[in-house]
């Protein structure tokens, strides 16, 4: 997961839309049952999907829950609170959120749907919606949002974004880096590895791919780099440049995964000297 920054999200909305959006909210304040409010909802569905387009460019088109990019997807505008619902809740969703951009997330199908991977792991966000027990459920327009403590990771919030972390296997978890600036850390990481269905085997697959790749450039260029130093040969020192490029490209948000390079490369850092120069320096 990378931090995605909803300012620069409105940014790119257009002003007509941002109209549009305030009408149907002060339609759906004034409806007077949950029913006619499910109806405005449904009736003005086209007002978020018509910022998938914008959402999607912001991330270079991956998933903001888990960075994969499916070209053969339609992905999703998934609403973070769940607009008509709060599964296991008597609640009735977070309605005057639907046309907040801050509440909108592009999400994959796997992160936003439930589904039952064949290798045995479920998961998908779906109405799903935790928070921490003793913070406060909003309920409505009046509620203070900031009372609420969600403990799904947010993409939106640097904060939450820093708590995940991936190992040589593949695998989520809580960064060894990071957990102690907030005491709901390791719950946040729990529910949120199953309702983005994080552990689903082809991506955490394609993770442990991306690491095992990052810790071959590393061991590459600290190689060419001590043959340079050793022999002084052009071709040793070529090596070097290309292999930290090669480290330098992986780090780029725009590439799938690149908060597991991330891990990777800052988990290296001890072993490899060009692990620790790529996130020094690198890192940008
Ligand atoms: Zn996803």
């Amino acid at each position: 997961m990378i931090f995605i920054d909803v300012e620069e999200v409105k940014l790119k909305i257009k002003p007509t839309w941002l109209a549009a959006a305030r009408d149907v909210k002060k339609l759906l304040s004034a409806a007077a049952t949950a029913k006619e409010r499910k109806r405005i909802i449904d009736d003005n569905s086209h007002l978020w999907r018509e910022l998938k387009t914008i959402l999607a460019s912001v991330s270079h088109l991956k998933c903001w829950y888990c960075e994969t990019r499916d070209h053969r997807s339609d992905n999703a505008v998934d609403h973070y609170r769940p607009k008509s619902r709060v599964a296991g809740e008597h609640h009735p969703g977070y309605w005057w959120l639907a046309f907040d951009s801050d509440n909108f997330r592009f999400a994959c199908t796997y992160c936003n749907s439930w589904r039952n991977g064949p290798e045995g792991t479920a998961g998908g966000k779906q109405d799903y919606f935790p928070i921490l027990a003793g913070s406060i459920r909003a309920v409505g327009p009046e509620s203070i949002l900031s009372e609420e403590v969600p403990l799904l990771i947010d993409p939106c919030s640097a904060t939450d974004v820093a708590l995940l972390w991936f190992d040589e296997t593949g695998q989520a978890s809580g960064n060894p880096h990071g957990m102690e600036f907030d005491s709901a850390a390791k719950q946040k990481v729990t529910e949120s590895i199953k309702y983005y269905h994080l552990d689903h085997v082809p991506l955490v697959e394609a993770r442990r791919r991306i690491y095992a790749e990052v810790l071959k450039i590393c061991d590459d260029a600290d190689k060419a780099n001590k043959w340079w130093n050793k022999s002084r040969e052009q071709s040793a020192y070529d090596g070097y440049r290309e292999a930290m490029g090669r480290l330098a490209r992986s780090l780029k948000r725009e590439n799938e995964y690149s908060a597991v390079a991330l891990c990777a490369i800052r988990g290296y850092r001890a072993t490899s000297d060009a692990a620790r120069i790529a996130f020094e320096y690198l890192n940008r």
